[in-house]
């Protein structure tokens, strides 16, 4: 930034005074140095509205101070300027971990993929050139394919083929074909599947793309962030079964886990679900499908 001129900050005390002052002089009074940035303050008159200090500088925002009100010394009104800055972008901060908290709404977040998170979400944050959007798109990819690997076993495939190891798309799939499975999660299943092919296409477009902006990047971000919230929530889901079902009597889904039966190899078939609400319990049962495969069996109220 070139060093704003006399007029520059004369205009700036008229402007803030909404027009209702002239500026009569305008001098530098002092400069400082001592914080490796050179830092003017400005001894302004006015005609109507008084005398002001204005402190300003390159790469620190312009200020005005009374002079009158506050008593202040040059020496002074620097030190506050500078002082009232350094709080203002501390308070502004950027931390990438708050941003992903907010989209993910705080669901926790396998340990490798909140890392990752939290470098493009900082990469974001200084991208300027084509190459550095690029560079997001890449790793964006890489994201996603690291949440194909810690969201899949290889039992999800059942008797099919297994997918490649870089395959997120297929093993994202059988993720959720997996967990979301039955005639009443097909919306899901679609909508979830829809979501997952467009972030990875996004990804790889922003990978390649010569005409990126910041803009298509962040959504790049966005969306890739968002969508392991998503499979995260899934796998929540999974360790979180009572959230899955309602009482029987009162559809309350205040509910807790009262009793349950355990066959001989410590496999669960029963649940008994006491209600908050009506104190009704709902009978949870297990059953499997008789064959070999491993499967995720959801309990089925009995009512
Ligand atoms: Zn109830």
């Amino acid at each position: 930034m070139t060093k704003r001129t006399l007029e520059e900050v004369a205009q700036y005390v008229e402007k803030q005074s909404q027009n209702k002052c002239k500026v009569v002089s305008a001098k530098p009074e002092h400069k400082f140095n001592d914080l490796g940035v050179e830092v003017r303050v400005w001894n302004i008159k006015t005609d109507t509205e008084g005398a002001w200090w204005v402190v300003e500088g390159n790469s620190v925002p312009m200020n005005l101070y009374p002079q009158e009100a506050y008593y202040f010394s040059v020496d002074e009104v620097y030190s506050f300027h500078m002082g009232l800055m350094e709080r203002m972008s501390a308070s502004v901060e950027y931390k990438p971990e708050e941003f992903i908290e907010a989209i993910t709404l705080g669901s926790d977040i396998a340990p490798q993929l909140f890392r990752k998170l939290k470098n493009i979400s900082l990469l974001i944050n200084s991208a300027i050139e084509i190459e550095d959007f690029q560079a997001i798109g890449v790793q964006s990819r890489e994201i996603l394919i690291e949440l194909g690997n810690s969201i899949y076993f290889d039992e999800m495939a059942g008797a099919n083929e297994q997918p490649q190891a870089s395959n997120f798309k297929k093993k994202a799939e059988l993720f959720v074909q997996f967990y979301l499975s039955g005639s009443d999660n097909s919306d899901y299943r679609s909508i979830i599947k829809k979501l997952t092919e467009a972030t990875w296409d996004y990804a790889c477009k922003i990978t390649h793309s010569s005409n990126a902006t910041f803009y298509e990047a962040s959504t790049c971000v966005t969306l890739c962030t968002s969508l392991v919230g998503t499979y995260e929530n899934i796998r929540q889901k999974v360790f979180d079964p009572v959230s899955q079902y309602k009482c029987r009597v009162c559809k309350s889904k205040k509910l807790n886990i009262i009793d349950d039966v355990v066959n001989v190899d410590g496999i669960v078939k029963k649940w008994f679900l006491e209600c908050n609400e009506c104190g009704e319990i709902t009978e949870v049962v297990f059953e499997e499908n008789g064959t070999n495969e491993v499967q995720y069996v959801k309990g089925v109220e009995q009512q």
